[in-house]
């Protein structure tokens, strides 16, 4: 007899020896599904995996997308696409790191977003939706009538 036996293809033993085909890639499916559901494990396809928006954590997939509310399919997509879910909240990093960042305007520049909005006297998420909207006018003008207010007001 040699060494090297051979290998019964569609079992999961062949998978592990290294058998990709789609016989043995099949029975391995199936060995994995009925362990998990010996060990009380529903497949993964049925909950999702532990999903992580930010610094909060949801059990499924289901719960992540109504708790972020977005579709499942966008969920899974962020998964596939970056492995996570901190791109989802917004296009560049999250809103609650952008807080936290530095404002510039022209030569000005304050510690963070709310900071600015305390210093404007407008309310918090003003400053936000007026920067993602583009209305750069709008933030100006404020931003003179609290320099105005202040008499800080820069004459040019
Ligand atoms: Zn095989």
């Amino acid at each position: 007899m040699k060494t090297r036996q051979p290998i019964k293809h569609g079992t999961s033993n062949a998978y592990k020896c290294g058998c990709r085909c789609t016989r043995c890639t099949k029975a391995n499916r199936d060995a994995c599904r009925s362990y998990r559901r010996k060990k009380g494990i529903k497949d993964i396809a049925e909950t999702g995996n532990p999903c992580k928006i930010n610094s909060k954590v949801y059990q499924s997939q289901t719960q992540a997308a109504v708790a972020a509310g977005v579709s499942q399919s966008t969920i899974s997509w962020h998964l596939n696409k970056h492995g996570n879910l901190d791109r989802l909240g917004g296009k560049r990093g999250n809103p609650n790191n952008s807080r936290r960042k530095p404002v510039q305007i022209g030569e000005r520049e304050w510690p963070s977003r709310s900071a600015l909005e305390r210093y404007l006297g407008v309310s918090s998420g003003r400053v936000h939706r007026w920067i993602k909207k583009g209305q750069m006018d709008l933030l100006l003008a404020a931003l003179l009538r609290a320099d105005g207010k202040r008499g800080t007001g820069e004459t040019s």
